[in-house]
């Protein structure tokens, strides 16, 4: 559909490229540990895209999960076998035309920042019951030990 928005994105010094097609799944705000080391910044601001709707070009260096532009630093992507993160701040236009719908981790948010209004609030990482994609309910029959 020509309508599909597509959004590009850089690191720094131009060496890698990418692109995320189609609207983000969610966006949000994290102040966690691994944000904050991984960045530098005191939180980070992603979207996450299903796996399928990011491309990337040129090279990438990884840290786990983590890939980054192995010349000039910069963070490009967060990548697993269903979905990839994507920090706002890679992305090519600013402002983004994405908002953040929930925070990580306020425990660690500086003093000076404020709970970004309507958001919400999460101690920690989301819970696991508000995934997109909940694992199939299992019947209660087959929990039961086969031996
Ligand atoms: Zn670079
Ligand atoms: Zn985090």
């Amino acid at each position: 559909m020509s309508d599909t928005p597509r959004r590009t994105g850089s690191c720094l010094c131009g060496g890698v490229h990418f692109v995320v097609t189609g609207q983000p799944k969610r966006v949000g705000l994290c102040h966690c540990k691994d944000c904050r080391k991984a960045g530098g910044s005191v939180y980070s601001a992603f979207a996450i895209f299903p796996r399928d709707a990011y491309e990337a070009s040129g090279e990438v260096a990884s840290y786990g999960t983590r890939s980054f532009c192995p010349t000039c630093g910069s963070r490009v992507a967060w990548v697993d076998d269903t979905e990839v993160e994507v920090m706002l701040g890679s992305l090519d236009v600013a402002p983004t035309d994405l908002v953040p719908a929930y925070e990580l981790w306020i425990n660690r948010r500086e003093t000076w920042l404020h709970a970004l209004p309507g958001t919400e609030q999460f101690e920690h990482d989301r819970p696991r019951s508000e995934e997109a994609e909940p694992p199939a309910p299992r019947p209660l029959s087959d929990a039961v030990a086969h031996d």
